[in-house]
């Protein structure tokens, strides 16, 4: 592509951009096609000839487009709402445009030093106390694998990483605990470092569904009577189904008494910390070995960008680090700058700081500040409409931006009914295109949520979707 055709359609793309993200709300939110159809939309057969970038881009237009569930619309509220923020797709244009391999400092040290920079800004930002080690991974659901296998790296005289875990019985069977309500990707890492589901004990939650810390050192003591070594608690701040708030303090006493590796998972609410009068909610996590969380949750990040903090890096490096021949360097001698493909497993690496250099010095913290109390002034008044209301009652507490609650019209007390009515309402509101929600299941019940995490979300948005939800409480 010759410079000035990059210039034309690069032009063309930038406009298209500024347009879509003025007008994303009119897109139905949730996808309305069929399954399979993109792909039949499209030729099954390569293409032999390069094809103009107008072909391509009505084709972008008329098949991709449709096929596309709208994380930047206003009315996206299921799972947890995200952004893709103006400076941060500007930051990816330019990540893509050097297309730098960021995995060793040599190989653009200005990656390495900006990622350092930056996440140390951020831990400014979130109130937590230095020495930290932070990197960025693509997701929270790698960053626990990796806490994880430093967690393990971490226990004493087992050389898991030299001698793997199969057929050894000298070794007792690893324990990793967590509450009932933590993310599945810690499920999903037990089973992918060997110590399986069996390995997993999750901890009940108490009826605002939070970890019951004494219920967690019950446990260890049980496992340690019967023959597992406990090696690692994960809590979480801000959990999926709910956003609780698992009790860190607590948490963390009982893993300096048992000598366990404490991961908090903040993926989504770790940023609220950021606002003064919520940064209690990350008390307790000065002490924890690695923490994640998740710009591209709610720090208006466009896909990907997931830090993990550690107060243990050397852990992490020897968990991973393997230098082969055609990547040593002068600099792996010294710590004077790290190398950061030696505290994960990923070889290459995206120049993932840029666009978070960029979203943290556009808005500043005070912007920041005021766009997270923002949402949160929204969830409130949602929460406080439903609280109000004969027809919905709140299902949690609204510690931050997203609402738990369910349509539960007076006289109307079976639970598979209610389920039933709450599943329409979802389904009529996803279809009329309009707002994307979700649910979960809370002690049985189906649980809608709308998270609010979307800048450009407004109370306009939020006086809507409770217009519609009160249009479908009986249907
Ligand atoms: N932890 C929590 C609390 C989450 O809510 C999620 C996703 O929603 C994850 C972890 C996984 O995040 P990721 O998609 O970055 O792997």
């Amino acid at each position: 592509m010759s410079s000035e055709e990059f210039r034309r359609y690069g032009h063309q793309i930038v406009d298209w951009i500024a347009d879509y993200l003025d007008q994303a709300g009119t897109y139905p939110v949730l996808s309305q096609v069929a399954p399979g159809s993109t792909r039949q939309a499209l030729p099954q057969q390569p293409p032999q000839h390069g094809e103009s970038m107008d072909a391509i881009l009505e084709d972008f237009q008329r098949v991709v487009l449709p096929g596309v569930t709208h994380w930047n619309s206003p009315g996206f509220m299921a799972y947890f709402g995200i952004t893709g923020s103006g400076p941060g797709i500007l930051g990816e244009m330019l990540t893509s445009a050097l297309n730098v391999n960021a995995m060793l400092w040599r190989t653009s040290p200005s990656a390495t030093e900006l990622e350092q920079l930056t996440l140390d800004w951020l831990r400014q930002m979130l109130g937590l106390p230095a020495p930290l080690f932070g990197v960025i991974n693509d997701t929270a659901s790698t960053g626990v694998l990796y806490a994880l296998a430093a967690a393990r790296e971490a226990i004493p005289h087992l050389y898991i990483r030299q001698k793997g875990m199969a057929g050894r019985h000298e070794l007792p069977p690893l324990r990793l605990y967590c509450s009932q309500d933590t993310h599945s990707s810690v499920d999903k890492a037990a089973i992918t470092l060997g110590i399986g589901q069996e390995g997993i004990r999750k901890i009940s939650i108490d009826a605002d569904f939070r970890m019951k810390p004494d219920e967690l050192e019950q446990a260890i003591l049980e496992d340690l009577a019967q023959g597992w070594l406990p090696f690692a608690v994960v809590a979480t701040v801000g959990t999926t189904s709910t956003s609780s708030i698992d009790p860190i303090p607590r948490i963390a006493d009982i893993c300096e008494r048992h000598q366990l590796w404490l991961h908090v998972d903040t993926s989504y609410a770790g940023t609220a910390a950021i606002i003064p009068e919520f940064r209690w909610i990350l008390e307790g996590c000065e002490r924890a070995d690695s923490l994640i969380v998740n710009p591209h949750k709610w720090l208006f990040t466009p896909l990907d960008c997931s830090v993990l903090f550690t107060r243990r890096p050397d852990v992490l490096k020897a968990a991973f680090s393997l230098v082969p021949e055609y990547l040593r360097n002068n600099e792996s001698a010294t710590d004077e700058v790290p190398n950061l493909m030696d505290y994960g497993n990923a070889l290459g690496r995206r120049f993932r700081a840029l666009k978070l250099w960029m979203i943290l010095r556009y808005f500043g913290q005070d912007g920041i500040i005021a766009r997270l109390r923002e949402h949160i002034r929204l969830a409130r008044l949602l929460a406080r409409w439903i609280d109000e209301s004969p027809n919905f009652e709140r299902m949690a507490p609204t510690p931050f931006s997203l609402v738990c609650f369910r349509a539960h019209p007076k006289g109307m007390d079976d639970l598979d009914e209610l389920n039933a009515l709450n599943e329409r309402i979802m389904n009529t509101i996803n279809a009329r295109g309009r707002f994307f929600i979700s649910h979960t299941r809370l002690n049985g019940a189906m649980t809608l949520r709308a998270a609010i995490g979307n800048l450009r979300t407004t109370e306009a948005e939020i006086r809507e979707f409770w217009q519609q939800l009160q249009e479908y409480a009986t249907i």
